[in-house]
């Protein structure tokens, strides 16, 4: 269990978990190569040249080196055709080699989002943002090819931190697709009682104090505070946020809510650092599922 030794205000440490992640991630793919299989493959598609997403791309690479996946960059300028880039991303897709795509979002204005990304074969969908995907999650008796890496990420730092899921009480904080929606539909499927909540929500607070488990994910600095907090709930914070003096901060105001949470993530250092481990985690599940048939 990565998180300290106190009944109440025990943090659960993102870092430390994705790191016994990455780790084991690791160890499989250097049995595998061992074996005389491939490595897994993961193409990830960049198109223009914004920073933040080339910090973004860097990093996933940096991760997948380190682990023994095969990374592949395409980099691709600005002002190529939509039809240019479905016929790459139809490529990858077609290719036996290729265990995962990434395209790296946003894109370019004049290029159509939702249109690039059902190009993505379901089966190499590692981001787990592909519809049928999304769809497969909230229909039982389906199961998802991938589950998006931030929501599976907060899934394994409850169950890698002993958290019981089944039969409790979860409030979300957000439905988007990347977040809110699928971490609900991930809470449901293993037994929560989901409640979600978004902008329109009314008596938030009063909705965030039934909680047993707090996944909050809405990109307000420091919103929540103790007063929102069933004493003894467990908080799990998503929100990437700069606060009034320019450092990073999440949804939730740590320092406030950390005693009265029986366990809660920081920002940083909390489900940030889960969401690369979970990309690679997919990406071998992908490879694994072709070449150990
Ligand atoms: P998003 O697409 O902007 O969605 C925000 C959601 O929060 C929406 O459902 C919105 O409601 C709801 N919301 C906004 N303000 C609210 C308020 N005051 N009260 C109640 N609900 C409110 O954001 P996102 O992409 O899900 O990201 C959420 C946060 O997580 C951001 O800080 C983002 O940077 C962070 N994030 C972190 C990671 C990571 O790896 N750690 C990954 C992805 C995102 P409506 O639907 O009604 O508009």
């Amino acid at each position: 269990m990565a998180t300290t030794k106190q009944e109440f205000g025990n943090i659960i440490d993102g870092k430390v978990i994705s790191s016994q992640v990455r780790e084991s991630i690791k160890n499989e793919i250097k049995e595998m190569t061992e074996k005389g299989l491939r490595a897994p493959c993961l193409v990830v598609i960049l198109v223009g040249d914004r920073k933040d997403s080339q910090t973004y791309v860097r990093n996933k690479k940096k991760t997948a080196l380190e682990l023994g996946i095969n990374s592949i960059d395409k980099t691709l300028p600005e002002d190529i055709s939509e039809q240019e880039l479905i016929e790459i991303v139809k490529s990858y897709s077609a290719d036996p080699e290729i265990d995962g795509i990434l395209v790296q979002l946003p894109l370019p204005k004049h290029i159509n989002e939702e249109t690039i990304l059902n190009q993505i074969c379901e089966t190499k969908d590692v981001d787990g943002f592909h519809p049928v995907n999304i769809g497969k999650l909230g229909m039982r008796g389906r199961v998802a090819d991938f589950q998006p890496c931030t929501p599976k990420g907060c899934i394994e730092l409850l169950d890698r931190s002993g958290i019981k899921i089944e039969g409790k009480n979860a409030v979300v904080l957000g439905r988007s697709n990347i977040v809110g929606l699928p971490v609900s539909l991930l809470l449901l499927n293993r037994n929560a009682t989901v409640t979600i909540c978004h902008s329109k929500t009314q008596d938030l607070k009063e909705k965030c104090r039934e909680a047993d488990i707090l996944v909050v994910a809405i990109g307000q600095a420091k919103l929540v505070k103790k007063d929102w907090i069933k004493q003894g709930a467990v908080v799990i914070d998503v929100g990437m946020n700069t606060d009034e003096n320019g450092k990073l901060c999440g949804d939730v105001d740590f320092n406030d809510c950390k005693e009265t949470a029986s366990y809660i993530t920081p920002v940083p250092g909390g489900v940030g650092p889960m969401t690369i481990a979970m990309l690679m985690k997919n990406t071998l599940e992908s490879a694994k599922k072709k070449l150990l048939k």
